[in-house]
């Protein structure tokens, strides 16, 4: 394999009442929160994904199936961690990422340097690594009807020799 490697992420979770609203390890104060098997954190899920795409070891699904009741309510952090320890048996570490974010509500900016923070601490590398982006769709498709928020995400990995 060669020494870096890059890898993409795509996640959608509906918005339901009753539920937290988890971004990137961070609880965020809202009417609504994400539905999903897990605590449904579109951002870290995005993440993930795109950690393992970039080793080409399958997807999120794969590793931590929804059909498994191990994972109902599990914090995503934990599914983020379990994947960069694949990531590094695999002898690669971050080199950085860029994730974006697209909600209609709530305003995500006050939240950005803490989940940049909570990222860079469960992957063990300098917030300078990890770019965390948030914007609306102008009130067009789902995120826009707020039925749902999605998230995408590169990843680049490095060699460690
Ligand atoms: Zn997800």
């Amino acid at each position: 394999m060669k020494n870096i490697r890059i890898g993409y992420g795509y996640d959608v979770h509906k918005l339901v009442s009753g539920r937290k609203l988890i971004l990137g390890g961070v609880e965020i104060p809202h009417i609504m929160g994400l539905e999903g098997h897990s605590d449904a954190d579109v951002l870290l899920h995005t993440i993930t994904d795109a950690m393992l795409g970039a080793l080409a070891l399958g997807d999120i699904g794969t590793h931590f199936p929804d059909t498994d009741l191990k994972y109902k309510n599990v914090d995503s952090r934990i599914l983020l961690r379990k994947a960069y320890g694949l990531v590094k048996e695999k002898n690669y570490e971050l080199g950085n990422l860029d994730a974006t974010i697209v909600a209609q509500e709530p305003k995500l900016k006050p939240y950005i340097l803490q989940i940049r923070e909570t990222i860079a601490l469960d992957l063990n590398t300098d917030i300078e690594n990890v770019s965390v982006k948030a914007t609306t769709s102008e009130w067009l498709g789902f995120e826009g009807r707020k039925e749902g928020v999605s998230s995408s995400a590169v990843v680049l990995l490095t060699k460690i020799d």
